[in-house]
């Protein structure tokens, strides 16, 4: 390696935790740089399903260093909950270390976060309602309260009614119950206790782990079409999931990082509101739903279904640099008669276009131009060779290789960790 940054090319879910878990094996830390629990990797290892949504999926390896970098919002119950929970299955947390510069969510963000998402009724971003937007909104207004807060109460008292006296008018605006520093302080206490063990000083780890020449794995959460600057703004989350973000949301500079790795779908998700070119209306849409399970691993949504768009994946491997592509679920394709590839876009105008237009309203009006290939019938669930493969799985294969101008590493054909052509060299 000895440093790789895994992220999201499409509107997230790509299948990162099971990249992430499958390359975790060989890596010595595993960094998660953004985000928060509006996250969801499902990893399915020896029959056991594990959904995590703030620990990465490193964990599930003993030995391997689990970080929460600063970029990431957390909220502290849903912290101790999983943690729990991976104790209670035998699984060791012991190397496990949050950043104390890591900002957390507060029951008002969570508030809020709805609140907003009413009032914007029909313009609403259908946020995972998590509280992560109104989070990084108090962390950019310097009034967010950090994990390091926990240390000292009245310390966190303090910033809490510095916050509040921002909060409260508002939350009575919206008709909500004001809330009060103590009553927030005492919640979050407990928490404080259990979590104090594992917080340090995450840049400093990174650093130490790449000077000892130590495989270190930044894990990005969502994906690049919902990335607050380069996403489809508004419908994105507030975090920056793109490969550079894991030098911010860590703190590493960027000549340290070796190789970038996209994750993506043989085919399109997004969940929430916003635009997706590709999305199909009609029964292919609905048998990539039910085949490929598209419900969201935290808010069970049903996920919005449609082909592979290639305009927008030229485009994430250009704002990450991506140097090398996972494709995942292929398995979920097979019994398609044909498989639609969008190649381009056309305008409302009739212009034909092959780079993503920064002009959100020519995006909104864009409908993809196809190219048809050829289906295949075969079941491809837990092929690990790509001699495994039917000809027409490897054309698809091919083309999107050929017009990435990248090549594929790694494809998923399965949900469990054994369930893939692994042509990773780390
Ligand atoms: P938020 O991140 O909860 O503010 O939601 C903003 C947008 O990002 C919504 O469209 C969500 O559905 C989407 N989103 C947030 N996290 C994920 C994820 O992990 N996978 C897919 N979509 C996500």
């Amino acid at each position: 390696m000895p440093a790789i940054v895994v992220v999201g090319a499409q509107w997230g879910d790509e299948g990162k935790g099971k990249v992430v878990d499958l390359l975790a094996e060989r890596s010595d830390v595993v960094a998660r740089y953004q985000g928060g629990n509006n996250a969801g990797h499902t990893i399915v290892a020896d029959g056991e399903v594990y959904k995590l949504h703030l620990i990465p999926s490193g964990i599930l390896f003993p030995g391997t260093l689990c970080l929460i970098g600063n970029g990431v919002v957390i909220d502290a119950g849903v912290l101790c909950i999983e943690i729990d929970d991976l104790v209670s299955r035998g699984l060791s947390v012991e190397h496990l270390r949050i950043s104390g510069n890591a900002h957390l969510i507060m029951p008002y963000h969570i508030a809020l976060d709805g609140a907003s998402e009413r009032r914007l009724g029909r313009f609403s971003i259908g946020t995972t309602g998590r509280g992560i937007g109104p989070c990084y909104q108090d962390k950019a207004a310097r009034i967010g309260i950090r994990v390091q807060d926990l240390l000292d109460e009245s310390i966190l008292i303090r910033k809490l009614s510095i916050a509040l006296a921002e909060k409260n008018p508002i939350l009575e605006l919206f008709g909500l119950p004001v809330q009060s520093p103590e009553e927030i302080a005492a919640e979050l206490l407990p928490f404080a206790e259990r979590l104090t063990p594992y917080i340090a000083d995450t840049s400093l780890l990174v650093d130490e782990a790449l000077r000892a020449e130590k495989r270190v794995l930044f894990e990005g959460a969502q994906g690049t079409l919902l990335d607050i600057d380069h996403g489809t703004y508004p419908f994105v989350t507030s975090s920056s999931p793109i490969a550079g973000a894991a030098c911010t949301g860590i703190g590493v500079g960027p000549r340290r990082i070796d190789q970038v790795l996209g994750v993506s779908k043989a085919y399109t998700t997004r969940v929430g509101e916003g635009p997706f070119p590709t999305e199909l209306d009609d029964e292919a849409g609905h048998q990539m739903m039910t085949r490929g399970n598209e419900f969201g691993t935290t808010t069970g949504r049903q996920r919005r279904c449609g082909w592979l768009d290639l305009v927008a994946l030229r485009y994430a491997v250009r704002v990450s640099g991506m140097d090398q592509i996972a494709i995942t679920k292929l398995d979920v394709l097979s019994g398609f008669p044909s498989i639609s590839v969008c190649v381009a876009y056309e305008t409302r105008d009739g212009e034909r276009l092959t780079e993503l237009p920064w002009n959100q309203s020519i995006f909104h009006g864009c409908r993809p131009v196809y190219e048809e290939l050829p289906g295949w019938d075969e079941d491809l669930t837990g092929a690990t060779s790509l001699d495994d493969l039917p000809e027409a799985a490897r054309s698809y294969l091919t083309l999107i290789s050929e017009r990435l101008e990248v090549p594929i590493s790694l494809i998923g054909t399965g949900q469990g960790r054994r369930q893939v052509i692994d042509r990773v060299e780390l």
